[in-house]
């Protein structure tokens, strides 16, 4: 019931077996904090910063940016907000900053590309990032990464920021967490390596179904191969798991799959160690973990990975946890 649901608003997010998960929010504009805040959430799993280079002619000032971040990282006391530095590009433009026309916009300067090219548009916003990390737990996750260098060279600016900012007496947080999205099949296939860099990692569903597919996540035309529960993508998100595990990260999932309740279950099975979900499905999300057993799934999720596509996979998990849908 509705009040059933309520009442896990303080509570942790605890499976049947003992295995604990962290269900964060999502958060790309600043109006949903206080929706946030009421959600149950404990922190943010994505804050997405395009909004405050977005429909603007100047680009934001590393002030204003600091006052942003600032914002939010206090309003969650405590809890960890992970900042994703700008993944602009592809779809999402800036007025502010022309970017030059591309044949195939989805596979070229977007992301962290943009971000290492320019790193004029970086640094002021790490800088304000750092500078708001004293206000509570701060996290700072990368987009589109796909090889180590180029995690390296990003976290490379992070170390440079920091060092000028103590140089200049301000204070930083000494517990920030440098992590990234993995999105790209060769950050996939490279997740053994990445994972002795990064503090972290979060699985970008979108963009990841998007490019294991070769399927445009905004074409319908192709749209019968963006496949969620397929098998193809469930190995692919075991893989990275076990990687970040077998190097003692926690990994995480902020793309729109982690939402998906079909999908829940498998996740939560597979070792998922976080959610970043929209704010109204936190509480629906920690319910039903709360009513499953990571162990008693994991014939399921070796049926799954067995399957021979994504509708074998539905019937599999309708068959078992029919209340799903
Ligand atoms: C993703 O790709 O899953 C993701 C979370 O990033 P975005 O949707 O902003 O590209
Ligand atoms: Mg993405």
């Amino acid at each position: 019931s509705q009040k059933a649901v309520g009442s896990l608003r303080n509570h942790q997010t605890i499976s049947k077996d003992g295995n604990h998960y962290t269900i964060g929010a999502n958060l790309s504009l600043l109006n949903e904090l206080p929706a946030i805040q009421k959600s149950g959430a404990e922190g943010i799993g994505i804050f997405r910063t395009e909004f405050l280079f977005m429909d603007r002619t100047e680009l934001p000032t590393e002030e204003e940016q600091y006052r942003a971040y600032r914002k939010v990282v206090s309003a969650m006391h405590g809890q960890r907000v992970v900042i994703r530095t700008l993944d602009i590009g592809n779809d999402k433009l800036l007025t502010s900053l022309k970017l030059p026309d591309e044949v195939n916009p989805a596979l070229g300067m977007r992301g962290i590309r943009i971000s290492l090219a320019h790193p004029e548009l970086l640094r002021p916003q790490l800088r304000a990032i750092l500078r708001a990390s004293t206000a509570g737990r701060v996290a700072i996750m990368f987009p589109m990464i796909s090889e180590v260098e180029e995690f390296n060279r990003a976290r490379a600016l992070v170390d440079e920021e920091a060092q000028k900012l103590e140089a200049e007496g301000i204070k930083i947080a000494d517990n920030i967490e440098v992590g990234m999205m993995v999105e790209t099949p060769a950050a996939v296939m490279m997740a053994d390596q990445l994972a002795k860099y990064a503090d972290f990692f979060s699985i970008g569903s979108n963009d990841l179904i998007q490019y294991l597919f070769a399927a445009d996540r905004n074409n319908e035309k192709v749209a019968y191969l963006y496949q969620a529960l397929h098998p193809a993508m469930l190995r692919t998100i075991r893989r990275v798991i076990d990687c970040g595990h077998a190097e003692g990260k926690w990994v995480s999932m902020c793309g729109e799959m982690a939402a998906l309740p079909a999908a829940q279950p498998l996740l939560m099975a597979m070792g998922l160690d976080a959610f970043s979900v929209p704010g109204k499905r936190v509480l629906p999300l920690r319910q039903l973990v709360h009513g499953l057993s990571a162990r008693k799934l994991q014939p399921l999720v070796h049926q799954a990975l067995d399957a021979a596509n994504a509708n074998a996979v539905h019937k599999l998990v309708q068959a078992q946890l029919p209340q799903l849908y």
